[in-house]
């Protein structure tokens, strides 16, 4: 599916001795909600990429992950060159008051979540800093309104390359169908 603006998001801080659940579930949000990519700073965690692969294995493919990114500074200043990034801040501009100019903008939008104190240049060096109300909560929680904001809802299921199986959607109980 051609999700437009297409997004990655990078996940700065990855503490690996307190940040593997969430750090994991911020990448899974980001591919369930419609992200091309996901971007890894902070600390190696081969075991939240684990978890990625092993979602993957059943339910799809076509997620770009790229883990143990020493440099985050290098990324951002690459992307600003070309293309537009955006911080999730319960500090920044509501995501209601720009949305609708982000989802004018035809091209990738990397969208920065932190984790425990955000540096300062990030706020200066983001094209937008936006919140997703102006309480301090979770990554993940900004991360899923923001990106079903942007894609206003996901009206058709993604399908990833490769899935061996797929949910049937029921009213009641589980339903799953083999794919290969
Ligand atoms: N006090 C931290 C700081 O310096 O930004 C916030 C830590 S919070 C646990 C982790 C991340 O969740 C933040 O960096 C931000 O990306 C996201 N976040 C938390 N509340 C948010 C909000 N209301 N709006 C947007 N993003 C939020």
């Amino acid at each position: 599916m051609n999700l437009r603006p297409p997004v990655y998001v990078l996940r700065l801080g990855h503490r690996k001795e307190r940040d593997k659940r969430v750090t994991t579930h911020v990448a899974l949000v980001a591919r369930a909600f419609g992200a091309k990519g996901f971007f890894l700073t902070g600390d190696c965690d081969e075991v939240v990429i684990e978890s990625i692969r092993r979602i993957e294995s059943r339910w799809g493919r076509g997620f770009d992950v790229v883990s143990c990114l020493s440099n985050w500074g290098q990324l951002l200043e690459y992307w600003k060159k070309k293309w537009v990034t955006a911080h999730l801040t319960m500090y920044g501009i509501p995501a209601l008051e720009v949305i609708d100019k982000l989802r004018r903008i035809d091209k990738p939008v990397l969208v920065i979540v932190g984790a425990e104190k955000v540096p300062r240049e990030i706020y200066e060096l983001s094209d937008f800093n936006i919140s997703i109300t102006n309480q301090p909560h979770s990554e993940v929680g900004a991360l899923a309104v923001f990106l079903d904001r942007l894609y206003n809802g996901l009206k058709q299921n993604i399908v990833y390359r490769d899935a061996k199986q797929a949910v049937v959607p029921s009213p009641k109980g589980k339903k799953i169908v083999s794919l290969e």
